[in-house]
């Protein structure tokens, strides 16, 4: 499907300034203080109070991780349809259009090529502005189409995680997606190619039942919240109360669902760390 959006709009700029119009201050979810922006981001998105992790957008985890002038944008320009004429609060076709508009991205994904610390690789990172960073028809298809391309170029394939799941405003097609991206994974097994699995803030549901638990090696963020169902349905469904560090980026490393915990500013260097080792 063709679209409508100028090639250009996914450059990753690296000395982009903030936006004008943007608020000065954001008040952190954890300790409640104002902090000013601009200190929020030299400081990589961490409250410099209290240590919480904000998430990153697609643009900005791009930024942190890749070596500059390095990235090469692959997004597909694709978007999606809307096949079940989907209609909950507002229609699918309304919050497709908000969510472009607010992230100026086609879906929850961007993938492309570049270098961690002189390492080639492919990567794909998802943004959870975009309707929870869902995995949707096209999401599927993007993580499908970088891994082709890691096994054409002979590439490792990095996926980095930020998802509420897949779309239901997709229904099966959403869920579809989770069997092909792991069909499509175990071409880079054939390959010999590594596949490496970084779950940020959230890497839940759909997402974290497919693609995202089956990289060569997992990593997590700290401050990733890791896990299948919500909480709060799993309270419900087994009438018991979880333990308080239920389905933290520590407690999937303790129950061995994830290989390390690293923190943020680690996250680069380690990432080389298992290139290098590879
Ligand atoms: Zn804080």
């Amino acid at each position: 499907m063709p679209l409508f959006r100028d090639e250009e709009y996914l450059k990753v700029d690296f000395d982009e300034k903030q936006e004008k119009d943007e608020a000065l201050w954001v008040k952190c979810k954890s300790c409640s203080k104002l902090i000013f922006k601009k200190k929020l981001q030299e400081n990589n998105h961490i409250c410099p109070n209290c240590g919480a992790y904000f998430f990153l957008t697609a643009k900005e985890r791009i930024k942190s991780l890749i070596d500059r002038e390095t990235f090469v944008d692959e997004t597909k320009r694709i978007e999606s349809d809307d096949p079940l004429n989907f209609n909950d609060a507002k229609p699918y076709k309304e919050r497709l259009e908000e969510a472009q508009k607010e992230t100026e991205m086609f879906d929850s994904i961007i993938v492309g090529r570049g270098e961690v610390e002189e390492h080639l690789l492919v990567i794909a990172v998802m943004d959870f502005r975009f309707i929870g960073g869902s995995m949707g028809s096209v999401v599927g298809e993007q993580i499908a189409s970088g891994i082709e391309l890691a096994a054409e170029e002979g590439l490792p394939f990095v996926l980095i995680s930020s998802s509420g799941g897949a779309r239901m405003q997709e229904g099966l097609l959403s869920l579809m997606q989770m069997v092909k991206t792991t069909s499509a994974r175990e071409i880079l097994t054939h390959k010999q190619l590594p596949f490496v699995s970084v779950m940020t803030y959230p890497t839940t549901a759909g997402v974290e039942a497919s693609i995202a638990s089956l990289g060569d090696v997992t990593l997590a963020e700290k401050g990733a919240l890791i896990g299948f169902a919500g909480r709060k349905v799993i309270e419900e469904t087994i009438g018991e109360e979880l333990p308080a560090n239920f389905q933290s980026s520590k407690f999937a490393y303790e129950q061995g669902i994830v290989d390390a915990v690293v923190d943020r500013d680690n996250l680069k260097p380690e990432l080389a760390k298992v290139l290098e080792f590879f």
